[in-house]
């Protein structure tokens, strides 16, 4: 029988229920294959029987797999009980938590914590959801606090949209809903337009500030809005972008507070991350965590079992 998730509300519980490696096994089994019907990886046959060393091998194609093949744990080193302890708590922690913290708290080293946190961040793939009726939009832009730096080391021009030192990431929220969030080369109407329109459904009502680069939005599917912040008007009516900022607050003080730098190259992971913690935000934790462990065991496809981050 299937463990039920909502019992994990606590670091307590989840070390006292997963106190063996065989339990946290017995636990991905169960959610890969229900009903004990062992379905091979590599062929996708059902005919796989336990072998003395507690694998499988599929009478079909002959293959000898452990349950943990394609899912983030294949061919881990560390403890399964750890990495369930990282899973929750990194689900559990509203801002994230560092590599530092995770090899503190499961006796590992930062360089083992900082590739299990990665792993763990390639589960906060955003999902591809349509966004419909009141939906803001903004732009941010992460890394290069040139006033924190040595003045020899600064760059000139770098406050504001300059993306000479900072990576823009662009946002879109429906008010009380989902957000999604990219990390793009610019910021202009031609970056940003497909985007919109990737996500946003025709005949939504879009907010953004006065920025040029939601210009094109002027005359198309959508209703436009804008909030003029230049003029000090943030909140004029129901034109306001007060949703999306509170998000790049949350992620700002993140990225700064626990990660202190994030490369450009993995600055979409800590972005999915932020989003979400965002859209799980009404979760409690023991359903971000069962989010989190479903997740974990998603299998790509068959001929990709091999390429899984
Ligand atoms: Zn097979």
């Amino acid at each position: 029988m299937k463990i039920d998730f909502r019992k994990f509300d606590s670091l307590f519980t989840v070390m006292e229920y997963f106190n063996t490696d065989d339990i946290c096994k017995q636990t991905i089994a169960q959610h890969r294959w229900a009903d004990g019907d062992v379905v091979c990886p590599y062929c996708g046959g059902h005919h796989c029987r336990v072998c003395k060393d507690g694998r499988y091998l599929c009478s079909k194609c002959n293959h000898k797999f452990n349950v943990t093949v394609g899912t983030i744990f294949e061919n881990t080193k560390i403890s399964l009980r750890k990495w369930f302890i990282a899973m929750y708590l990194v689900s559990s922690h509203k801002k994230g938590v560092s590599s530092h913290q995770i090899a503190r708290d499961c006796k590992v080293t930062q360089k083992t914590a900082w590739n299990v946190l990665q792993k763990i961040r390639t589960l906060y793939k955003q999902d591809t959801k349509e966004l419909e009726g009141e939906v803001e939009c903004d732009e941010a832009y992460i890394g290069g606090r040139e006033k924190n730096k040595h003045e020899s080391k600064r760059t000139e021009g770098t406050q504001g949209r300059s993306t000479k030192t900072k990576t823009p990431v662009f946002g879109m929220v429906e008010r009380g809903g989902t957000l999604v969030a990219r990390k793009v080369q610019n910021t202009q109407g031609h970056t940003l337009s497909p985007i919109i329109r990737q996500f946003v459904k025709p005949g939504s009502r879009i907010y953004t500030d006065e920025y040029i680069g939601y210009h094109s939005l002027y005359d198309s599917e959508y209703t436009h809005a804008i909030v003029r912040h230049n003029a000090n008007e943030f909140v004029v009516g129901e034109a306001y972008t007060n949703s999306i900022e509170g998000f790049w607050g949350l992620f700002k003080r993140s990225i700064f507070g626990i990660y202190h730098c994030v490369s450009a190259k993995y600055l979409q992971r800590y972005v999915d991350e932020a989003v979400f913690r965002y859209n799980t935000r009404k979760y409690k934790e023991s359903a971000r965590f069962h989010e989190m462990f479903r997740r974990s065991l998603n299998v790509v496809s068959y001929r990709d079992v091999r390429n899984v981050a």
